[in-house]
C-alpha cells in the first residue's frame, strides 16, 4: 500500500487535478492521497495558503478581507468550474471560511493557524468530490476524527505518539482516503498547523502509521538535483540518496520535501519516492536507509543564506568549566535557537539565523558575554552563507575536505569557518553571502563536472 502526496502545484488547476487523479487510479496500491492547498499555476500566481495568511491578518487588524476572500474562492471556483463539480461544493467551502473568520479573535495564533489550515482542509473536499465524480469510491478524511493530534504550537506542531496508533485504523476504509495536509487537532480540538510546506509531513506521519511500503511524494520537478539549478545549469539528477543525506541537503535549502518529513518516514524504514505530477514517467528520485555509495564522496550540494555568527575568543576558554554552557544560556535566555558551534582552544562561534536578531538584542547580547564571561573579544558578523556538501562516500575517501578547500582557494574564495559534523556526510562551509553563488559554483565543478553523467 502506498501512501501518495501531491504538493499545490499539482493541484493548483483543475487540469492538474486531472493529473493528479490519473496517478491516482493507475496504481491500486495508491490508497491514501494527502493534498496540499492549491499552490501557483504560474510564477507570479499566489498560493492559496498566503492569501490565506494575509486574508486572517487583516481580521486580526480589524480590516474588511472582502478582496482577499474573493481571491481565495475565486480559486476554488475556477477550479471546480474546470472540473464541472456541482455549485454547492464552493457555498459549502464559502461557509466554511465565514465561520473561520467569524470565531474568536482572542488568540490571534491560533485564529491564524485555523484559517491558514482551511487551505488544505476544503481543498480535499473538492478533491475528493471530483474523484466520486469520475465514479471512484473517494472520502475525504477530517484529520480530528481519524486521530492526528499534534502539540498545541502555532504554526510549528509536532505530531503526537499516539497518533500513530489512531491513523493505523484507517486500514479499515474503503476506498480512496483523500486527507488534508498540513494540520492536526491538539488535545483539546484546536487546529494546529505544522510549519510551511508541512503536507509532506503530514504524508510522511501517515506512511509510518499506515506501515505503508512507499511514500511517494509528487511535486513539479523530474528529481532532486544534486545543486540548485538556479546556480548551475542542468545538474546532475540524484537517483537515489540517504535520509542522513537529504535531510542535510534539505537543511541548507534543498526545498523539495520539508526537511522534518523525513522522520516518520525514516523511523519506520519506509522509502520515499520524489515524483513529477506533470512527467509521471521520469523515474525520480528514491530516498532509502543505505545505497550503494562507492561512485563519488559528494552526492549533493546545498546552499542557504540568512545565518551570522557570535564570535568569542578568550585566552584559555578550553580550561575554563562550565564556559560553553554560560554562553549558550544567555542565548537561551533571549530565546535563541543556535545552529552550529564550531569551536578552537581559546575561541568558539555560535551560529544563528540572522532573522532571530535585533540591533537592540544583539548590543544586549555582546555586552552580557562581555561582562559575565569576561571575553577579551566578542564580534557579531552578518550575511553569512552555509554550504553544505554532503555524501555518505565521504566516510570512505581520503581528501575530500582537501579537494573543496582548494576549490574555494582557487576560486578566491575566503572561507569564513568550517565544520564537519561527526557522521562524516557532510562539510559545512561558512562563506560571506555575496560570494554564495561562486563558492557552489566551484565545488560542483570539481566534484560533479570532472564525473561522467
Ligand atoms: N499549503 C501549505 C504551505 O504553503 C502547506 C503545504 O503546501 O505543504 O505552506
Amino acid at each position: 500500500m502506498k501512501v501518495v502526496k501531491f504538493g499545490g502545484s499539482s493541484l493548483a488547476s483543475g487540469k492538474q487535478i486531472e493529473k493528479v487523479f490519473k496517478i491516482v487510479v493507475s496504481d491500486p496500491e495508491r490508497k491514501v492521497v494527502v493534498v496540499s492547498a492549491p499552490g501557483k499555476r504560474f510564477a507570479e500566481d499566489n498560493k492559496v495558503t498566503d492569501l490565506l495568511i494575509e486574508c486572517a491578518e487583516l481580521c486580526l487588524q480589524n480590516q474588511d478581507p472582502k478582496e482577499k476572500l474573493d481571491a481565495i474562492i475565486g480559486r476554488y471556483a475556477a477550479i471546480s468550474e474546470e472540473l464541472a463539480l456541482p455549485a454547492e461544493i464552493i457555498g459549502e467551502i464559502q461557509a466554511d471560511l465565514a465561520d473561520r473568520l467569524n470565531r474568536d479573535k482572542d488568540k490571534p495564533d491560533r485564529f491564524m493557524d485555523r484559517v491558514k489550515a482551511s487551505g488544505e482542509d476544503n481543498h480535499a473536499k473538492l478533491v475528493a468530490a471530483y474523484f466520486r465524480e469520475q465514479g471512484v469510491e473517494a472520502h475525504y478524511i477530517d484529520p480530528g476524527v481519524a486521530g492526528l493530534l499534534v502539540s498545541d504550537e502555532p504554526g510549528n506542531a509536532q505530531a503526537l505518539p499516539e497518533s500513530y496508533r489512531h491513523l493505523y485504523s484507517l486500514h479499515e476504509r474503503s476506498g480512496v482516503l483523500i486527507f488534508p495536509g498540513f494540520f492536526g487537532y491538539s488535545k483539546e480540538g484546536e487546529v494546529f498547523t505544522f510549519s510551511r510546506s508541512g503536507s509532506d509531513i503530514t504524508g510522511s506521519i501517515l506512511a509510518n502509521a499506515l506501515k505503508a511500503d512507499l511514500y511517494e511524494n509528487y511535486t513539479d520537478v523530474d528529481a532532486v538535483y544534486s545543486v540548485n539549478p538556479s546556480i548551475v545549469k542542468r545538474p546532475k539528477e540524484i537517483k537515489e540518496l540517504t535520509y542522513r543525506e537529504m535531510r542535510e541537503l534539505s537543511y541548507a535549502g534543498f526545498t523539495v520535501l520539508h526537511d522534518e518529513a523525513l522522520v516518520p518516514a525514516f523511523r519506520a524504514g519506509i522509502p520515499v519516492q520524489i515524483k513529477n505530477t506533470n512527467n509521471p514517467n521520469a523515474s525520480g528520485t528514491k530516498i532509502v536507509y543505505e545505497r550503494d555509495n562507492r561512485n563519488g564522496p559528494v552526492i549533493g550540494i546545498a546552499s542557504d543564506q540568512g545565518f551570522c555568527s557570535i564570535y568569542v575568543s578568550k585566552y584559555l576558554m578550553n580550561r575554563e568549566v562550565g564556559f560553553g554552557r554560560k554562553l549558550l544560556s544567555i542565548l537561551e535566555e533571549f530565546g535563541l535557537s543556535y545552529e552550529h558551534t564550531p569551536s578552537g582552544i581559546d575561541d568558539v562561534s555560535v551560529i544563528l539565523r540572522e532573522n532571530q536578531l535585533e540591533a537592540e538584542m544583539e548590543m544586549a547580547i555582546k555586552r552580557r558575554i562581555e561582562t559575565e564571561l569576561h571575553a577579551d573579544e566578542v564580534k557579531i558578523e552578518h550575511s553569512l552563507a552555509l554550504i553544505m556538501v554532503v555524501g555518505e562516500g565521504m566516510r570512505h575517501n581520503v581528501g575530500t575536505m582537501a579537494r573543496a578547500s582548494k576549490a574555494l582557494a582557487k576560486a578566491s574564495i575566503n572561507i569564513e569557518m568550517i565544520n564537519q559534523g561527526s557522521s562524516e556526510v557532510s562539510m559545512m562551509f561558512g562563506v560571506k553571502e555575496v560570494e554564495e553563488k561562486r563558492a557552489v559554483q566551484a565545488l560542483y565543478e570539481e566534484f560533479f563536472a570532472a564525473v561522467p553523467v
